[in-house]
């Protein structure tokens, strides 16, 4: 009775650690395969702006530009397609800053409200080219945080609030604290979020509308940056939006 006792015991313990196994093995091919779907999309959106460079550079190698309007044109086209992938390249080393838990993240008493005046005033260009007005009602908080970290948000939920707004329309941000929560609320009159795109639009590379987005400029990857951002300070993030109204984003972090 004792032996069957033993190898009841071995048996079970046999299957416990050959389900565990299994588990791990399903768990890393699916890393594996995210991994995999993550460099197809970064070759492939690096290779986007690569080609468009290389076609204005040979149009005007072949002397396509015929007066000096058409080749400042072109010149700008590659200059415009040279942000691009400038952007692209931030964005993937700030991920992979973000995923690289032993990389050193320098924590420190960040004040909140000078950042995002700050991001603001830098800003401004590219709201008053959109003919979009920014509100700002910033309460005096103070997060330990990494500052980089901070700003990388903040830039990402402002810029798209202004990028996917309508002319004339408005971002609001405000800043304040609940409890032991510090909250923070970017909020425009823009274009919306379609219900069934709500969940994804945090997920690497997804765009709304590939054709308006691609018009309008960006990775896909800036709101993923800020969800792994608000992930570290072990924070949530709630995104309200009705189509053709406007989009609300609420970011709360445990301020201790
Ligand atoms: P992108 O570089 O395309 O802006 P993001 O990850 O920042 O990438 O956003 C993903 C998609 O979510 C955008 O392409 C856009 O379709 C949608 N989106 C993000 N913010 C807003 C917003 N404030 N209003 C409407 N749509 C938005």
């Amino acid at each position: 009775n004792y032996e069957y006792y033993e190898l009841n015991l071995i048996a079970n313990t046999t299957k416990q650690m050959a389900d565990a196994i299994r588990e791990s093995m399903k768990k890393i091919e699916f890393e594996k395969m995210v991994r995999q779907e993550f460099f197809a999309n970064v070759s492939h959106e690096l290779k986007t702006p690569i080609t468009s460079i290389r076609g204005y550079i040979e149009l005007l190698e072949n002397g396509m530009a015929t007066d000096e309007k058409m080749k400042k044109e072109f010149m700008a086209r590659i200059k415009k397609e040279s942000q691009n992938m400038a952007n692209l390249i931030n964005d993937i080393l700030m991920i992979s800053r973000l995923e690289t838990k032993e990389a050193e993240v320098i924590i420190s008493e960040v004040r909140i409200c000078p950042i995002v005046n700050d991001l603001i005033a830098s800003l401004k260009p590219l709201a008053s080219e959109n003919n979009i007005s920014i509100d700002i009602n910033c309460k005096p908080i103070i997060l330990k945080a990494n500052e980089g970290q901070i700003k990388e948000l903040f830039n990402n939920l402002i810029v798209n609030a202004i990028k996917y707004n309508k002319p004339g329309g408005k971002v609001n941000i405000t800043v304040s604290k609940e409890g032991n929560d510090a909250i923070f609320i970017v909020e425009d009159t823009g274009v919306g979020i379609p219900e069934e795109s709500k969940a994804r639009v945090f997920e690497r590379f997804y765009r709304v509308d590939k054709g308006r987005s691609k018009k309008i400029g960006g990775t896909g990857l800036g709101l993923s940056i800020v969800k792994h951002i608000v992930n570290y300070y072990n924070g949530s993030i709630k995104l309200e939006s009705e189509l053709g109204r406007g989009s609300k984003f609420t970011i709360r972090i445990p301020l201790n």
